[in-house]
């Protein structure tokens, strides 16, 4: 069967293009999915519009919108294994990985249906006038381009498509050209939960190529990319001339401030976590580690015994607990970052390489590195390496952490451990960054807003702010006694 969805029909590109899907756990070959290019994307844009301007979806009442987005999310458990196993094979991901991801992936469903169907957003507006009746609308946008990246596919996607049609879009989206498996799965739980034909379209392809042309047509109302900063930049500036509603969720280079004060063992356990977990592959990864000063040797010392003995392997390994980078040239950006690192000065603690172990070598897999005595100019504490790696600072006090976590263009998320309330609030205050844990790191739930500050972006998802992305509001003011003004006469 073709894999691109396109007013509501499965179809093949245009001039038959195809691409190989590898696992990355061992360049096994997962499928070949069809490959779309620019006019795959006018035909999906085309579909997209005409859904919304004739379709019934927009005019669909919120109730019933909500109620297809609990069904979707009842679909979404009832596959969940099969999904989790997609999400796998295209990541290299463990399998419990993928498989809390689905929970998370129904679950935001689940909340969207719920926050649409109870509706309440509308106003009537007091004017102190009896002779009009004056009211506030949310209306959707229209056609919106969804662009996901490769890291947690089938969840990105959900965060965007789940509050999209809540609000009654229609949408063209267009997922990573590396992990395509999940979206077209969904493709078919959306058909089967009854969204009309050419609501939601499924547009495989590379960025570069198939993507590009979603943020330049004018017949796309808005773009939601998550992505790279790079990428981000340039969807931004291809939007520009038609001033399309955008919401970019870009990268974070996230501060892990650890006070000399703080519950030590747990925040020696969520240092690894923050950063190893999915190699490092996490917008919101803690790869920067700042240690109180008089905590820095054994604090380190600790992470990098840990760090040696974190078990890698393929997604079906129980044994181990991450897994590989999602492709040859990945690890290799990777790598390169390290190796500038080191020639920066900075002090390699443990990994630097490619694992010995002859099993994992068909796989894309890195150790997992820290790098000790970093300083804030350095490459590998700037960009976002999106890899295994720590990078650790020093600092002296409260303001001095403050002063390293925020010299970055990034402010996606940050942590602070400590056990002196008054300060951990004073940093999570001070912290640029749309996410803070205190005491913690990594939860988020779907009431709560997701987003950027800086360069990591702007709009929210998630939260009753991911559904007003998707919406946008209206005015309308009736005249209940209409007279002439006789202004003229
Ligand atoms: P990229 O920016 O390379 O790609 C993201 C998506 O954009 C992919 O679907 C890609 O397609 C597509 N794309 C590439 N070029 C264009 C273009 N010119 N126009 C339109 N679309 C294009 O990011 P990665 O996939 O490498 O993902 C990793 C990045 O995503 C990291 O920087 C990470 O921090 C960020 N991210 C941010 C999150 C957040 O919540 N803020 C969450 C998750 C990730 P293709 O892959 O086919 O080239």
């Amino acid at each position: 069967m073709p894999e691109l969805f396109i007013g509501g029909r499965w179809t093949a590109a245009l001039d038959g293009r195809t691409r190989e899907i590898r696992c990355p756990a061992d360049g096994s070959l997962v499928a070949t999915v069809d490959e779309g290019g620019p006019e795959d994307a006018a035909a999906a844009i085309a579909a997209a519009r005409e859904a919304y301007d004739r379709g019934p979806w927009p005019g669909t009442p919120a109730a019933e919108r909500g109620r297809l987005l609990l069904r979707v999310a009842d679909l979404l458990e009832r596959d969940k294994h099969v999904l989790a196993r997609a999400e796998s094979l295209d990541t290299g991901k463990r399998l419990v990985e993928s498989e809390f991801d689905l929970d998370d992936v129904a679950n935001c469903f689940r909340y969207f249906g719920n926050l649409v169907a109870a509706g309440g957003r509308d106003r009537i507006v007091d004017t102190g006038n009896p002779e009009v009746d004056s009211r506030v609308v949310h209306e959707p946008v229209g056609v919106c381009a969804l662009i996901t990246p490769w890291n947690y596919p089938l969840l990105q996607t959900a965060w965007k498509v789940a509050p999209a049609l809540g609000a009654g879009n229609t949408f063209v989206l267009k997922p990573s050209e590396l992990t395509p498996h999940t979206a077209i799965l969904l493709m078919r739980l959306l058909a089967e939960a009854g969204l009309p034909g050419g609501t939601a379209n499924l547009l495989l392809g590379a960025g570069a190529t198939a993507g590009a042309p979603l943020s330049e047509d004018p017949r796309v109302d808005l773009v939601s990319f998550t992505g790279g900063l790079v990428t981000g930049r340039r969807v931004m500036a291809a939007a520009a001339p038609t001033v399309k509603k955008l919401a970019l969720e870009l990268g974070g280079k996230n501060p892990n401030i650890v006070f000399a004060d703080a519950d030590y063992d747990t925040a020696v356990d969520y240092a690894l976590t923050a950063v190893f977990l999915h190699s490092g592959q996490v917008c919101s990864a803690g790869a920067r580690l700042l240690v109180q000063e008089e905590l820095h040797d054994s604090f380190v010392e600790d992470v990098v015994a840990r760090a040696r003995a974190i078990p890698l392997g393929g997604p079906f390994d129980d044994h181990a607990r991450t897994g590989p980078l999602i492709s040859a040239a990945h690890r290799e950006k990777v790598e390169a970052y390290v190796a500038a690192g080191i020639a920066e000065g900075a002090v390699l603690r443990c990994g630097g390489e490619r694992p010995d172990d002859p099993e994992l070598s068909a796989g894309f897999y890195y150790l997992p590195t820290v790098l000790d005595e970093c300083t804030p100019g350095m490459s590998v504490v700037r960009d976002e390496s999106f890899g295994p790696v720590l990078t650790v600072e020093r600092f002296r006090d409260e303001q001095e952490a403050l002063a390293l976590a925020n010299d970055t263009v990034y402010g996606l998320a940050g942590a602070v451990w400590s056990q002196d309330v008054g300060r951990a609030h004073r940093v999570a205050s001070r912290l640029r960054a749309g996410t803070v844990w205190i005491n913690d790191f990594r939860p988020y739930v779907p009431q709560a807003e997701w987003g950027g500050m800086k360069q990591s972006g702007f709009g929210r998802e998630l939260g009753p702010s991911g559904l007003a992305e998707y919406q946008q509001v209206k005015h309308v003011w009736r005249n209940l006694d209409p007279r002439p003004l006789g202004w003229f006469e």
